[in-house]
């Protein structure tokens, strides 16, 4: 056991635990890596490498102009963080994407972090929450089951997750409020914005025909070997519940009753699907019941039948995984400390973030964070106009807690810049805007935050 001494305990060794232990130990901090592989394996690694990629070898878009992952790739950058420096050593052509040569990727990074005088690795699965010293659980979404049942008996079994069920979240201003209106079922609630909470799309009974066609004709993803699809009635995939009858969909997250088309009230919809607000910010709405098992493709082409979504842009499309995550927005703080047990950080793909990218970037200031507070020091608050920021917040704090899946870095998550036009067609000013303000607030992060190493 750590003790209080100052040493920084590392659950996990992928994405997150290797990008915070290299943060740490580059700040002057003794690090420890627990990692179980290979003594102990999981469904979807093949190594004892540390950073093991597990499926696609992409860490998508690299424009840091335009694309809001490319915008966190930039960020990493210039924190110095190990992942994207061996990201870019074994780049492969891939257009405009970051593509990388797995196996020399992650036995880089082991190396990397094998070099350090201040870093070791040992090879043994945590079973239990420690209860003093330094932690970050960095475990990922295959959070081995004993520590996920320990995690489970510290939150409550409702805050951590074995599933994910994403439904696909559409960016405010695509949806057309022309056919769309708002309305909560019945007009519950006791204020107005209680009353308006969901967006409504109104389907006649050839469009609801039509949509259900699609669903079943639609490509499916299977799930992967080893990950069984334990999932249970209260997040079956919409596909599945369309093939159980075709009135299915009508008597469930369809229903149109309760609701009266603002637009036309004499027109009773056949089916209605509902939107509801995803961040505080009001700028994503998520397809209510909407969690989904088909191929992305598949999945614009038929959501965009939905009358009012017709030009919708999608900031994240719907999934099913495996997939093990906590209810950050209630557990975590500011600093990424469990509130309950505050020596304990999370950090990576279990805060409920999803990705490669995004689970090294909440790594890296997981890292930083701990070492901040071994050393005795306090880092300013991220700047929630970054990537890193928009991402943190969110999942600290600006997420829905109760509707709360993981989630992609994507603009939606940004603060709106005065004074731009909202749009399609203003969305190349826009995010140049977004990744102008972005960058200059994360480098003055970064003068701000240096560490003195003790
Ligand atoms: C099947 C599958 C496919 C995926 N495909 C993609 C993809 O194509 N693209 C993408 O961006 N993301 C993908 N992901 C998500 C991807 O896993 C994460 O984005 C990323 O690896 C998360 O980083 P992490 O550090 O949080 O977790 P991981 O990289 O999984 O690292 C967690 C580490 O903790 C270890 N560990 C777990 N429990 C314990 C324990 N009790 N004690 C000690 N060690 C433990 C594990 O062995 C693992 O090395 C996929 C996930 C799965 C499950």
């Amino acid at each position: 056991m750590a003790g209080m001494d100052k040493t920084l305990h590392i659950i996990g060794g992928g994405m997150a635990g290797s990008e915070a232990a290299w943060q740490a130990a580059r700040a002057g901090v003794n690090v420890v890596i627990h990692e179980m592989r290979p003594k102990v394996e999981t469904f979807a690694h093949r190594t004892g490498n540390l950073a093991e990629m597990v499926c696609s070898n992409s860490f998508r878009s690299d424009d840091d102009e335009q694309n809001a992952v490319g915008l966190l790739h930039w960020e990493m950058r210039q924190a110095g963080g190990l992942i994207m420096q061996m990201a870019d050593r074994h780049r492969l052509p891939a257009g405009g994407a970051l593509a990388v040569d797995r196996d020399p990727f992650s036995q880089s990074v082991t190396d990397a972090l094998h070099a350090l005088p201040n870093v070791s690795v040992s090879h043994e699965e945590i079973t239990g929450l420690p209860d003093t010293g330094h932690w970050i659980i960095a475990t990922g979404p295959l959070t081995s089951d004993a520590l996920g049942q320990a995690i489970a008996r510290e939150t409550g079994a409702e805050r951590l997750a074995f599933f994910d069920a994403i439904a696909p979240i559409v960016y405010a201003d695509s949806i057309d409020m022309s056919v769309v209106w708002a309305q909560s079922r019945y007009d519950k609630g006791e204020t107005e914005a209680e009353q308006k909470a969901y967006l409504n799309c109104p389907m006649t009974k050839p469009q609801y025909e039509a949509f259900i066609d699609a669903l079943l004709a639609a490509d499916k993803t299977e799930f992967h070997e080893g990950e069984t699809a334990g999932y249970f009635d209260g997040c079956l995939p919409i596909e599945v519940m369309a093939e159980r009858g075709r009135e299915t969909l009508r008597h469930g997250p369809m229903k149109p009753i309760g609701l009266t088309n603002a637009h036309a009230p004499s027109d009773k919809p056949y089916a209605v699907v509902q939107l509801r607000r995803d961040n505080a910010l009001g700028t994503l709405f998520n397809i209510v019941g909407f969690q989904t098992k088909m191929k992305y493709g598949a999945q614009t082409d038929v959501f965009r039948m939905i009358p009012g979504l017709e030009n919708a842009s999608f900031a994240r499309l719907g999934g099913i995984h495996r997939n093990t995550f906590i209810n950050s927005p209630t557990l975590l703080d500011a600093q990424m400390r469990l509130k309950s047990r505050p020596n304990i950080r999370f950090a990576g793909q279990i805060t409920g973030v999803e990705g490669y990218v995004e689970s090294s970037a909440m790594g890296l200031l997981a890292g930083r964070m701990a070492a901040a507070e071994i050393l005795g020091q306090t880092l300013p608050q991220v700047p929630q106009d970054t990537a890193m920021g928009a991402l943190i917040h969110h999942i600290t704090g600006g997420a829905e807690a109760k509707t709360f899946q993981p989630m992609n870095v994507n603009f939606g998550l940004f603060r709106p810049v005065d004074g731009l036009k909202g749009g399609r067609r203003g969305r190349k000013d826009r995010y140049k805007a977004y990744t102008d303000r972005a960058k200059a607030a994360w480098a003055a992060w970064l003068d701000q935050s240096a560490l003195d190493a003790a």
